[in-house]
């Protein structure tokens, strides 16, 4: 599992792989560490949930490694959301679109409609392939490679909202340099 995550001291965004024994969580930018809330993560078998069928009880415990909790803020907020690498999603669609105005162009017709058709058949390729990541509602922290997403629900409008006007408030008293501001 690695965490994408905007340093609180040097405020880099930099990116740090995670194992479920660490205590502490570095910056490879400046070596600031900040502890690793306690019961952030969980490793073992899926905790009241009939997830681990007997003849499963073999596999390897990392197998149901779970976050619980942000390890940059340490917010109990998270949410699901595919991984799907943005830029790459909006190339797809610009040379797919050029693609067809190319071929409409040229009077193309059927060429102009295979464009348009290869990258919606792209596009939902991608979102089956793509994994999911975990996102921290407060600092945006990104998990990618979260091997059980637990009890982790997709985005909630709710909840971000709530996140946002605590973030605005506390930047209004100057408390917080972190803006709760969740990467779109
Ligand atoms: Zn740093
Ligand atoms: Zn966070």
């Amino acid at each position: 599992m690695t965490v994408t995550f905007r340093c609180p001291r040097c405020e880099q965004t930099v990116k740090a792989t995670l194992t479920p024994m660490m205590t502490s969580l570095e910056c490879p930018q400046c070596q600031a560490t900040a502890s690793v809330p306690e019961g952030a993560m969980s490793v073992g078998e899926a905790e009241g949930k009939d997830q681990v069928a007997p003849s499963q009880k073999g596999r390897r415990a990392s197998s149901h490694w779970q976050l619980h909790r942000c390890l940059v803020c340490p917010s109990r907020d998270l949410f699901v959301r595919k991984d799907f690498p943005q830029r790459l999603g909006i190339a797809i669609v610009v040379v797919g679109f050029a693609g067809f105005l190319a071929a409409n162009f040229f009077y193309l017709k059927y060429l102009a409609f295979g464009f348009l058709f290869a990258t919606a058949l792209i596009d939902v390729f991608l979102y089956f392939w793509v994994g999911e990541a975990l996102v921290c509602y407060r600092c945006g922290a990104h998990y990618r490679g979260v091997e059980d997403l637990g009890d982790h629900a997709g985005f909630e409008l709710e909840t971000h909202e709530r996140y946002r006007q605590m973030a605005a408030r506390m930047a209004e008293a100057g408390v917080d340099r972190h803006e709760a501001k969740p990467e779109a």
